[in-house]
């Protein structure tokens, strides 16, 4: 992409750049993106992937960049931000557009008195980023939540009802489709403030233990039968460092950038912890996390 030229139609388009990814991501590493755009409608979106498909730009829809490691130097492609697909709608069921955080979304639950998202609070996503990798956690699923979601998909607006999306454990059929999530019609239940406060309460003491600092919350998928953590600190690789990047002496499934890490540092990390949990337990683990091109 070096050198990208936009011509004048781009121009409707908010941008940033260069897109910095080490500001950007919850990592804080990465190098950059020749421009982001962050368009504001579902019809600026279909005009922009339009354009970019007509135009032969490659690009990368993004969230908050939470669970994505990006390379160094120069990205593939320009990036898509959904910050500001910020709508949530509560007038025929509740939709959410893709780049509502999970805080606003809880918070405009809160207000309404609707529950059901509440295992969502803390984790650092958009909507659109949690359907795509179906975040989730003790057993508490975005993808149970759905009842459809709104894409582009090979440049038209399509909606797919929950059993076109392939849900599973981290998957979802929009990891092998190109898709842009634009957001989703959720299923949530009536209840009162004070219930939700509790649920809310409930899930959020439940993290306390999780590492602070910059991060991409868990790097591995847990191995059917097992937890891929206790296999990482059982094969005694907590606090493991390449450079700046750490096995994490809290939660052994994270990888935090302690001072400086690159994208470097954290690929030789994982790869040396895939190496010894499979020399010491023959299990293969897979990453989570998605490598940005
Ligand atoms: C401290 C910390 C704690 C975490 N805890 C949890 C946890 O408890 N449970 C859990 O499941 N995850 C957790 N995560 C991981 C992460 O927050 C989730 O996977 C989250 O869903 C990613 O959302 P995002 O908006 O940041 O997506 P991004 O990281 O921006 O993107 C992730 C992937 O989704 C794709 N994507 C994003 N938005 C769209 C869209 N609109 N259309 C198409 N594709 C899109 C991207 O291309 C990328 O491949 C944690 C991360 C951190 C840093």
């Amino acid at each position: 992409m070096n050198g990208i030229r936009l011509s004048e139609k781009y121009a409707a388009f908010t941008t940033e750049k260069p897109f910095d990814f080490t500001k950007r991501s919850t990592i804080g590493c990465g190098g950059f993106a020749p421009v982001a755009f962050y368009p504001k409608t579902a019809e600026e979106c279909i005009t922009l992937v339009g354009y970019l498909r007509t135009d032969g730009f490659p690009y990368q829809v993004l969230g908050n960049l939470s669970n994505v490691l990006p390379k160094s130097g120069e990205s593939d492609g320009v990036v898509i931000s959904t910050k500001s697909l910020k709508g949530i709608s509560f007038s025929n069921g509740v939709f959410v557009e893709a780049g509502v955080t999970s805080g606003a979304l809880l918070s405009a639950c809160k207000k309404r008195g609707l529950s059901g998202a509440e295992f969502l609070v803390g984790i650092p996503c958009t909507v659109g980023g949690a359907l795509y990798m179906n975040a989730g956690v003790a057993g508490a699923y975005i993808g149970e939540l759905v009842e459809s979601v709104t894409v582009i998909r090979e440049g038209e607006l399509t909606v797919l009802p929950r059993s076109a999306c392939e849900y599973a454990y981290k998957h979802s059929a929009f990891m092998q489709n190109n898709d842009f999530i634009l957001g989703a019609k959720l299923a949530l239940e009536e209840a009162d403030e004070a219930s939700v406060l509790v649920k809310l309460k409930a899930y959020a003491d439940r993290r306390k233990h999780l590492p602070k600092g910059k991060s991409m919350g868990c790097v591995f998928k847990n191995p059917p039968n097992a937890v891929a953590g206790r296999l990482i600190e059982g094969a005694g690789l907590k606090g493991l460092r390449i450079g700046g990047a750490v096995v994490s002496e809290m939660h052994a499934n994270f990888i935090v950038n302690d001072k400086g890490a690159t994208s470097e540092h954290i690929q030789a990390l994982i790869a040396v912890v895939k190496n010894a949990v499979f020399a010491q337990y023959n299990v293969r683990l897979e990453e989570e996390i998605r490598y940005l091109e």
